[in-house]
C-alpha cells in the first residue's frame, strides 16, 4: 500500500535581477543593484516615481521608471504613501519585475538563488509509512531556476537520477509540459515521486520537509 506525504514548498527568490548598464563613471558595462529606495518627484499635479539602482563598483545611480508623468489624482493615496516611505514589499515587487526591467534595459542579470520554506500539508501519512512524495510549489514570483535544479538542490539527489525517475514515470509533473524538468519551476506545479523502490527513501522525504 502506498502512503502519500504532501509538502508545500513556498519559494522566494533571494537576489533581485540586476540590469547591465553602460556606467558612465566606470566607462564600461556594469551590473547595477537595486537600492530598494524610491525617488518620488512631484511637479505640480504631475508625479514621477523611480526605483533607484546603483553601480556595484562606483555607486553611480540609475533610475528605473515606475510611474511617469502621472496625474496625482490617479494615484491611490495608499500607494503614494508606500512609495514615499520606501515600502520594502513594494520595492521588492518592482525589483523582481524582470519583464519591466528588461523592457527598459535589454540586458539583465538574473539569479537562480531561492529560499524554500517547506510545510507538510493536511492529514497525510507519516514519514515512515509514506512511499509517495507529493510536492506542491508556491512561487512568490517567477524564477529562472530550473525545476530539476530546484529538486536536486532541495532533495540532495542528482539531476540524472531525477531524469531516470521521470523516464520510468516514477516522477510525474502536473501540469506536465514537454521537458518540464528542464524548464523554470512554475507556481502551482505538483511533483509526485514514487519512492517505494528507493533505498534512501527516508533521507529524500526528510530533505523534502517531511
Ligand atoms: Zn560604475
Amino acid at each position: 500500500m502506498s502512503g502519500y506525504l504532501c509538502i508545500h514548498w513556498a519559494i522566494t527568490p533571494e537576489i533581485a535581477p540586476r540590469p547591465l548598464i553602460n556606467c558612465n563613471r566606470c566607462g564600461t558595462v556594469k551590473a547595477y543593484r537595486c537600492s530598494e529606495k524610491f525617488r518620488v518627484n512631484a511637479n505640480g499635479k504631475r508625479i514621477d516615481v523611480w526605483l533607484i539602482y546603483r553601480c556595484i563598483d562606483c555607486d553611480n545611480s540609475w533610475n528605473f521608471g515606475i510611474l511617469e508623468r502621472c496625474n496625482r489624482r490617479d494615484i491611490e493615496p495608499v500607494l503614494l504613501q508606500a512609495l514615499e516611505s520606501n515600502d520594502p514589499a513594494l520595492a521588492r515587487r518592482h525589483a523582481f519585475d524582470v519583464i519591466a526591467l528588461r523592457s527598459r534595459v535589454g540586458r539583465v542579470e538574473e539569479f537562480p538563488d531561492v529560499a524554500v520554506h517547506k510545510q507538510r500539508l493536511g492529514d497525510t501519512d507519516t514519514r515512515e509509512s509514506a512511499t509517495v512524495l507529493e510536492l506542491k510549489l508556491g512561487l512568490e514570483m517567477p524564477t529562472s531556476l530550473r525545476l530539476d535544479r530546484l529538486l536536486a538542490n532541495e532533495l540532495a539527489i542528482s539531476r540524472s537520477r531525477l531524469q531516470a525517475l521521470e523516464d520510468r514515470r516514477l516522477l510525474v509533473i502536473d501540469p506536465d509540459g514537454a521537458k518540464a524538468l528542464r524548464k523554470p519551476a512554475r507556481d502551482g506545479a505538483t511533483i509526485r515521486i514514487d519512492l517505494v523502490a528507493e533505498p534512501d527513501r527516508q533521507a529524500i522525504i526528510s530533505a523534502a520537509g517531511g
